[in-house]
């Protein structure tokens, strides 16, 4: 048994954001982590299933996870972009965008966000499609994408360490109860504070294990992208364009559904508005090697280096459903004994309608890089489950404050997605680490 100021579960990206914060502060924090710690530039090994069991319905839910210091930044791509103002007033977000201006900025600082430079050919497409073109923005270090592995607390976590569930009494989390997975030992980890940045399943299933009240309020309105990719095949002579790590990267906003459109207000852009909520924008990358993106088999191999590979990623916004969310199993528990979640994910017709949009935006924008003669080719469909951006499960405002405080526990926080009403119109980080600095920002006044 040990005694802390603040105990965090998770050292993923806002795990190991938020406990540096925290230790600027003058904070005593612990880190607790399920996985281990990697070497940096390993791979992250693929969960274990028996350990990390879970059901999905409807078909299946494709769940990015890693189980490892640094969690999915290992994987991730590093686009990071603040939400448009109208994305947050949309989705009911519970403070304004000026105040989010304060702490994306913090953000941005923390992880170290740069802009790359704007490739001619995607600069060309946007003007003769009349969308909006930016650069690529993400977190460098050297000439690689920033993980969790770069925080000073990535290398403090206690490892190999399950949360199973806190143990409250009157309002107040008295202690986090673990799991040892080196010792096979229960561990008590007691804090004055205690903040949960599983990423929200895994909140979910630790705030059900600990009965927190109101029971069963809590993997309600689970939320993710939905993604439409293509791949441009294209035979060209050249090499990939110079400009370091982000060149040739651009992220596209088709302004569907943008400023004023669904909202409170005037129909400013009336023009974009569709039979949906939420809008979406499509991530370029390229041209690459086919590979180094593991695709070669796309050619014929001997026309392997006569060809490169241009991504497009349509990312859009879906909106709660009664139909998502996530429960646990009475009948179907882990290797460590805890219930196993069950991922509710269903479809509507609002985003069929927005799939079937953004496979055409990813057409229209594909025919107008392609040179003469490419091969367009879809392999991601926007009906499939599982996009790694889940988010929701806990941001009714019954259930947290404005700054993740839990309502039915005064000393405990989420730092995670679960708190996000909505994973964005794009990349949803930068927004999940602006919220974890906020959270970090509200304890240390909070214990004093
Ligand atoms: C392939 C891929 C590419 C992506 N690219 C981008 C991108 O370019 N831009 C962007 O904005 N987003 C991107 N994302 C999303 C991004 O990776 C996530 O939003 C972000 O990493 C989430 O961070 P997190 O700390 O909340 O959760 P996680 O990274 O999931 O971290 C949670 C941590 O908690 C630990 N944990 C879970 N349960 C327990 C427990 N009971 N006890 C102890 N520890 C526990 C886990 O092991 C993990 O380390 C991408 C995701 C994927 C999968």
């Amino acid at each position: 048994m040990a005694s802390w100021d603040v105990v965090v579960v998770g050292a993923g990206a806002a795990g190991c954001v938020l406990a540096d914060a925290l230790a600027d502060t003058g904070c005593r924090v612990a880190l607790v982590e399920a996985g281990p710690r990697l070497p940096a530039g390993a791979r992250a090994p693929e969960v274990d299933r028996r350990a990390w069991g879970f059901r999905a319905t409807a078909g299946s839910f494709d769940w990015y996870r890693v189980r490892a210091v640094g969690g999915r930044s290992l994987l991730w791509g590093g686009w990071s972009y603040r939400f448009p103002a109208h994305v947050l007033r949309r989705a009911g977000w519970p403070v304004s965008a000026a105040t989010m201006a304060r702490w994306y900025r913090a953000a941005e600082r923390a992880i170290g966000v740069v802009e790359g430079p704007l490739d001619p050919r995607v600069r060309r497409a946007a003007r003769a499609l009349e969308v909006r073109a930016m650069p690529k923005r993400a977190p460098l270090v050297g000439d690689r994408i920033w993980t969790a592995l770069d925080t000073r607390s990535a290398r403090r976590a206690r490892t190999h360490t399950v949360a199973l569930r806190l143990e409250h009494e009157r309002g107040e989390a008295s202690a986090l109860d673990c799991l040892d997975l080196r010792t096979g030992k229960s561990v008590r980890i007691r804090g004055r504070a205690y903040v949960l940045a599983a990423s929200p399943v895994e909140t979910t299933r630790i705030l059900l294990e600990s009965e927190v009240p109101p029971r069963r309020a809590y993997g309600r309105d689970l939320v993710d992208h939905q993604v439409a990719s293509y791949v441009l095949i294209e035979r060209v002579r050249r090499e990939p364009t110079g400009g370091g790590p982000l060149a040739g990267s651009a992220l596209i906003d088709p302004g569907v559904n943008g400023p004023g459109v669904n909202g409170p207000g005037v129909d400013t852009d009336a023009a974009s508005a569709r039979p949906y909520r939420g809008g979406f924008t499509i991530e370029v990358s390229g041209p690459h090697r086919l590979d180094d993106l593991g695709i070669e088999r796309m050619v014929p191999g001997d026309e392997v280096d006569e060809h490169r590979a241009t991504m497009l990623h349509a990312i859009g916004e879906v909106f709660p459903s009664p139909r998502r969310f996530v429960e646990l199993q009475t009948d179907d528990r882990d290797a460590y004994g805890r219930r196993n979640p069950r991922i509710h994910f269903a479809w509507t017709r609002e985003d069929a309608r927005r799939g079937a949009d953004m496979k055409r935006a990813c057409v229209a924008f594909g025919d107008e890089i392609a040179a003469p003669g490419s091969r367009l080719v879809q392999f991601v469909d926007p009906m499939s489950a599982g996009a790694g951006h889940e988010a929701g499960t806990a941001a009714r405002q019954e259930l947290v404050d404005d700054r993740g405080g839990l309502r039915a526990l005064s000393n405990v926080w989420i730092a995670d997605a679960s708190v996000m009403p909505t994973s964005g119109d794009r990349h949803p980080t930068l927004t999940l680490l602006a919220h974890a600095l906020r959270v970090a920002a509200a304890i240390p006044r909070a214990l004093r």
